[in-house]
């Protein structure tokens, strides 16, 4: 009798046992559940709060997106934000040159000049064209030495000299020229190469030119009009000649210019000018970024390292100047 009775006891604790675990089981599974369920509550609100899904909810694809927040800082990111999907934004914040302090500059110019390129909206930006020429203008940084800017923008005081001008030997110039030392020295190596190559003589034309020099050349065009004059040369501290670091090529067998730009010495000029530290300063079809219709003979000495990335990206001094100096 007493057997049997602590058999019946052990089975109902053995039950309520069992109905424990379960219960605790229950309890268990639930609970992590929960936390779980809270946790991606958690979770998603969180990526609600994030410039990903911001800038996804107003349009933008996740790759547009990824490239916006690479490049754009918070104030820009916020102004995105507060406008509708606007579709240049991610051209223009994907071009090479593209530079974070004129975002809103680009897409203004983009808004009104919806032909022009993407690639030019952020050329003639960096450079200021923009602006028109001279309508914004800044002291030249003479500092920059070889790679100081002169353009329809940057200009220099009327009594910038350089103080290393020498004379250029009339065995490969006109009466009159000069330039900066390392200018000539480096102008006589790449003529030496190209008598060597092609057997025709560079010659320079014009080279060193002071302030008042340009104010003569500058009113005589004036004379015509000011259009005339501003199309054809330079105002007086915008030449680059007045830097001593600028030389008008041609060669004794192609004296005149339009000889000289179908030459071969030109083509050659063209491609090896850079080893020599020298750009074509004004090539054709950039008219709109240096604000100079194209000039075959116009050579600017800005040293190798720069007339290099010059000549291998394919861009102007201007460009070249805005993205890697200033920038
Ligand atoms: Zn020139």
């Amino acid at each position: 009798m007493a057997t049997k009775k602590r058999k019946k006891k052990r089975l109902r604790l053995k039950s309520s046992f069992k109905r424990f675990l379960i219960y605790f089981a229950f309890f268990l599974i639930m609970t992590i559940y929960t936390v779980k369920e809270s946790y991606a509550i958690y979770e998603d609100f969180k990526y609600k709060e994030t410039y990903e899904y911001k800038i996804m909810q107003v349009g933008y694809s996740e790759e547009e997106t990824k490239k916006l927040i690479e490049v754009l800082n918070e104030e820009k990111l916020n102004f995105l934000l507060e406008n509708k999907y606007n579709e240049t934004y991610y051209p223009i914040v994907s071009q090479k040159y593209y530079i974070d302090k004129y975002f809103l500059k680009y897409v203004e110019y983009k808004e009104y000049h919806e032909s022009t390129s993407y690639e030019d909206v952020i050329a003639i930006v960096n450079v200021h064209a923009n602006v028109g020429w001279y309508n914004e203008t800044f002291d030249t940084n003479i500092k920059n030495n070889y790679l100081m800017l002169v353009n329809k923008f940057y200009h220099l005081e009327a009594d910038y000299v350089r103080d290393d001008i020498k004379k250029i030997s009339l065995a490969y110039s006109y009466d009159g020229n000069s330039a900066a030392e390392i200018v000539i020295e480096n102008f006589k190596l790449m003529r030496e190469d190209v008598e060597k190559e092609l057997g025709v003589r560079l010659m320079v034309n014009s080279s060193y030119r002071s302030y008042s020099d340009q104010n003569e050349i500058y009113n005589s065009f004036k004379s015509v009009s000011l259009q005339y004059a501003d199309s054809y040369a330079a105002r007086p501290g915008y030449s680059e000649h007045q830097t001593g670091l600028a030389l008008d090529i041609t060669s004794l067998e192609h004296k005149n210019q339009k000889e000289f730009t179908e030459s071969e010495e030109y083509q050659w000029l063209k491609e090896n000018c850079h080893k020599y530290g020298f750009i074509l300063r004004y090539p054709e079809g950039k008219e709109h970024i240096t604000g100079y219709n194209t000039e075959s003979w116009h050579f600017r000495y800005v040293g190798k390292e720069a007339a290099k990335v010059i000549h291998d990206e394919d861009i102007t001094f201007d460009e070249y100047y805005a993205y890697y100096i200033a920038n």
